[in-house]
């Protein structure tokens, strides 16, 4: 038994290492839906057209403004790459909803239309018209395919009951109410405090719409229960107490001192780094009393243990939960990881990072990451624009770990900075990484390294890595430093 089950391990660890050479290729540049969505953009763009609803001249075209922002809000997500098309992730994510979509055939007459939001953020959402919204971040977050699916049919459930086409009548319908007139009619005319007066005006439409959205989120709730059941899918309302801790992510410590995670590269390191000296970045005193309390308002999912204690008694008894597969959850980390990377948000990039390397992680395309990561702060370092490279979360939200990480950032001197980069230079896990990570290598030499500072050298290093891995994701960073 012992030896079978060894064995069995050993042919697992086989499978896995496999598995992790083939997802070391995320997507495809022409998967970005700047590509990808190009012909399908252009025709929604046509196929959206605002009906006709109102008599009145003024709520029409106030709809029609609310509309057109709509349209362009996602033509202009997909022109800047928000979504990407990740071939497993929709397969896996579109089979979650056929299958809703088999179970309420009445409900849900068309499949909606699926994007793969690149937010590191636990989300999710829905902007009507039948289109739905997956951040990678969620993907990362969910443990079993029952939460994803939940999240799904909440948002599903928002597009059948029409809350964003609602929500914009009411707008446009308020905007242009002869009450609405009257109110503001009644602050311009007065002489005092107008100021004032406007913010009640003003505060009285968002208090009616926090209170419509909360409604909205409860009614989403009811739908997607009924959704799942009706599709044999079974619903565990803790999975909403899950969605509560999604905030708190910078919040947990790490499981090794900082200085562990980076002697292992033989790199320099010193206690001062991470201690504050005076004036800098975030001055501000950090007080971490307080963890684990973050103000509802701040909160992704505010909430959550009303939508707990409302949906409870409605938990499938007994369910059996499948896992989410983890080649998929390995997929969607990394994206979310290198959005962050391409987004300069270096600091909870590198935290994640850890934080997957304290979960046993061994992947050695997180080692290519950490020398991306300090490279990338060494290139921002040399053209003075360090700070707005580190990505500053706010101290509600991260633990003195992450902020002994982010002075790290901070304070590193220059010439250990350089110090850094060249040590990673020379590090064993190079050897197996494939062409474009190694091509990514050499541009990032370039920016971080190398004697010529001048911009021709770094636009030529960037279009020679664009040339040599047409296909490559890292594309698109390499497309950033041409374009400068
Ligand atoms: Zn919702």
């Amino acid at each position: 038994m012992t030896a079978l089950k060894t064995l069995l391990t050993a042919s697992c660890l086989l499978i896995l290492s496999g598995l992790q050479a083939q997802t070391r290729t995320l997507y495809n540049y022409q998967e970005l839906s700047h590509v990808y969505y190009e012909k399908q953009k252009d025709s929604l763009k046509r196929a959206w057209t605002c009906p006709v609803l109102y008599k009145d001249k003024a709520t029409q075209k106030k709809y029609k403004e609310f509309w057109d922002d709509r349209t362009t809000f996602i033509t202009e997500a997909i022109s800047h790459d928000s979504y990407v098309h990740e071939k497993d992730i929709v397969s896996y994510i579109e089979n979650i909803i056929d299958q809703l979509v088999q179970g309420n055939k009445q409900l849900l007459p068309a499949r909606p239309f699926l994007l793969i939001d690149r937010s590191p953020s636990v989300n999710a959402y829905s902007i009507g018209e039948n289109i739905i919204a997956v951040n990678v971040g969620l993907i990362s977050f969910v443990q079993t395919r029952e939460e994803l699916a939940l999240i799904i049919a909440h948002e599903m459930s928002h597009n059948i009951l029409q809350h964003t086409d609602n929500a914009m009548k009411q707008k446009a319908e308020w905007l242009t109410s002869e009450e609405y007139k009257r109110s503001l009619d009644a602050v311009l005319d007065s002489k005092y405090e107008r100021l004032s007066r406007l913010k009640k005006v003003l505060e009285g439409y968002s208090f009616n719409r926090s209170r419509h959205q909360r409604y909205h989120e409860s009614e989403a709730d009811s739908l997607a229960i009924v959704l799942l059941k009706k599709s044999n899918i079974p619903f565990n309302a803790t999975y909403f107490l899950r969605l509560d801790s999604s905030d708190i992510q910078y919040q947990q410590p790490l499981k090794r001192p900082l200085k562990n995670y980076l002697v292992a590269y033989q790199l320099p390191f010193e206690d001062a780094w991470t201690k504050k000296r005076s004036k800098g970045l975030s001055t501000r005193a950090y007080n971490f009393n307080s963890t684990g309390t973050i103000d509802d308002s701040l909160k992704t999912h505010p909430d959550c243990v009303d939508r707990y204690t409302r949906t409870a008694s409605r938990s499938t008894p007994n369910a059996k939960y499948t896992p989410i597969p983890a080649a998929i959850k390995d997929k969607a980390t990394k994206m979310l990881i290198w959005n962050m990377y391409y987004n300069r948000s270096l600091t909870p990039c590198l935290y994640r990072i850890l934080q997957e390397k304290d979960k046993g992680n061994t992947d050695e395309w997180y080692d290519f990451m950490v020398n991306n990561i300090f490279s990338a702060l060494y290139y921002a370092d040399r053209s003075l624009h360090r700070f707005n490279a580190i990505g500053v979360t706010p101290k509600e939200y991260i633990s003195p770990n992450y902020f002994e990480l982010q002075t790290l950032f901070e304070q590193i001197p220059r010439e250990n900075l350089e110090q850094v980069c060249k040590t990673f230079q020379n590090e064993g896990f190079w050897k197996d990484m494939t062409p474009a990570e190694k091509g990514l290598k050499n541009l990032l030499y370039t920016l971080a390294l190398d004697p010529d500072d001048s911009d021709k050298n770094k636009a030529k290093a960037a279009k020679e890595f664009k040339a040599n891995n047409t296909a490559s994701m890292y594309c698109e960073f390499a497309d950033d430093i041409e374009k400068k």
